[in-house]
């Protein structure tokens, strides 16, 4: 500002009142000592009397100082004066007080847009990357691995650098392509967008939401899905498994509360802090250029798309599942209406947390080999929640965790019902439910050898499976009928690490 006066805050009048913080009524300027007559006699105004009052924040403290002069009607300022401006000068201090945290509110909007630019930038994907995936055209599942579409089978073999490609030809198969006109270089953006949106630690990474997007796959190949719901809740259901654990850290809900992370500070209201993240994730990344898979749709199916898939990703909450489990007996104890939007609902997050927890519906391996992962993971926040002189739940703390028991415990009252339910619904989900039960039965054979809380030092559990080994070179399991493609060898380099 060009007519700006500075005077230092202890001088005259003003400085008085705000070093003071008290109210100063002067009666007759000129002969108040504390009073300066240059500007006076250099403007030609005359000042004849003052009403100076301080203006304070909410801690008492003073932030200003305002000043009445010459009082109209009245040889001087009263005591009715002095109330009125001490009322006054509280509405001045919440103005105040407001502005400038308005003004914070807006500098720190602007710090989070600056720290979601730079994000971006980091995340993006090139425009090599993009055609280096779609050089060699989508190609038919069939040629992925004969028995990539039997449930059987196990996504996590495959080598890592390999999936988005895989990712693609599901959706190929699956017609989505077609049928929604999605844009092959946007959908191929999209997937190499949302594999980064994985970090690593050892359980929630992207393997595992390619595995678990892989296993909606073969509910959709193996199920008749389209007789129970809509095109477009399956692509949702879809996508919802591609972006369900994005940015996962490797710590679950409680954990963001009880460190106070950034994530409990925006959600925990909410509840289902994790899952609102994975969300907002999925939807940062199709709001960035050339990621909109959804572009081409009517306003009314974009918002119907977005919608589903955060129902979707919120249901991967167990506690979300707990929540809704009478309701999903009583539908399948009913039998499914096609034409209950509550039933469509309903079955998505069944289906849902039928491939957020498939790995249970692979082979014995398969299985020891997961709890290798969710243990080391689990046991990483125990370890933190120890630091911080919290005491871990049992399942996270790896002086007390006796895995057999809590896998065991996990299966009966978590896996088996809910694939129990699915096979009440669908008479081809069956053999799911028999294979977690077999898993179940195998955690109780091996337990025996399990001697130990927590995990060995090497991390590994592969000593559970000589006995299994065994019995499958006997041919106890069936093979003979069913496609094994081998699934989590410890030597083969990483897929689900
Ligand atoms: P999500 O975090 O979306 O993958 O939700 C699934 C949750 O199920 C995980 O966070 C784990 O808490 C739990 N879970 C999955 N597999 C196992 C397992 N083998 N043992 C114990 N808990 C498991
Ligand atoms: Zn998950």
């Amino acid at each position: 500002m060009e007519n700006e006066f500075r005077i230092p805050a202890d001088q005259g009048i003003a400085g008085h009142v705000a070093t003071t913080g008290q109210i100063l009524n002067i009666k007759d300027a000129y002969s108040h000592p504390l009073f300066y007559r240059g500007v006076d006699d250099s403007t030609g105004f005359r000042t004849r009397n003052i009403l100076c009052f301080p203006i304070k924040d909410e801690n008492n403290e003073v932030i200003g100082v305002a000043e009445l002069v010459n009082k109209m009607n009245g040889p001087w300022f009263n005591r009715f004066d002095e109330d009125l401006a001490t009322a006054f000068s509280i509405y001045c201090g919440i103005s105040i007080a407001h502005s400038l945290l308005y003004k914070k509110v807006h500098e720190a909007q602007f710090r989070s847009h600056l720290a979601n630019e730079m994000m971006k930038y980091h995340m993006k994907v090139s425009e090599e990357e993009v055609s280096k995936l779609l050089v060699t055209g989508i190609e038919p599942v069939k040629e992925i691995h004969s028995c990539y579409a039997e449930f059987t089978y196990t996504p996590r073999s495959l080598p890592d650098d390999t999936t988005p490609l895989c990712v693609l030809s599901m959706f190929e198969d699956m017609g989505f392509i077609n049928t929604y006109k999605i844009d092959l270089h946007t959908l191929a953006r999209f997937c190499l967008m949302v594999k980064k949106g994985y970090r690593d630690p050892p359980y929630h990474n992207w393997m595992h939401a390619f595995s678990v997007s892989h296993f909606c796959y073969l509910l959709y190949k193996n199920l008749r899905l389209s007789n129970y719901l809509e095109d477009i809740e399956i692509l949702a259901l879809f996508v919802s498994c591609m972006c369900h654990d994005l940015d996962h850290r490797g710590t679950n809900n409680s954990f963001q509360v009880a460190s106070q992370s950034v994530l409990a500070a925006l959600y925990s209201s909410e509840g289902s802090v994790m899952e609102r993240h994975h969300f907002a994730q999925a939807i940062a990344i199709l709001n960035t250029q050339g990621c909109n898979i959804f572009e081409k749709f009517s306003r009314k199916d974009y918002q119907r798309m977005l919608d589903l898939i955060r129902d979707i990703i919120l249901a991967t909450d167990l506690a979300h599942h707990l929540r809704i489990f009478k309701d999903l007996q009583k539908m399948a104890d009913d039998g499914y209406n096609t034409k209950s939007r509550t039933h469509h609902s309903l079955l998505l997050c069944l289906l849902m947390t039928s491939c957020d927890l498939s790995d249970q519906t692979k082979d014995w391996k398969t299985t020891r080999k997961i709890a290798e992962l969710i243990y080391k993971e689990f046991f990483s926040q125990g370890d933190l929640e120890k630091a911080m002189g919290n005491r871990p739940s049992e399942m996270m703390d790896r002086e007390k965790a006796y895995i057999p028991e809590l896998q065991i415990s996990f299966m009966e009252h978590i896996a088996m019902p809910i694939y129990k339910l699915l096979s009440e619904l669908f008479p081809g989900a069956t053999e799911l439910y028999e294979t977690v039960a077999a898993n179940r039965e195998q955690w109780t054979k091996v337990s025996h050898k399990f001697t130990i809380r927590g995990l060995p030092s090497n991390n590994s559990l592969d000593f559970l499976d000589q006995e299994y080994e065994l019995l499958q070179s006997q041919g106890a399991f069936g093979s003979d009928d069913h496609c094994l493609n081998g699934c989590l060898d410890d030597t083969d380099g990483g897929q689900g690490q």
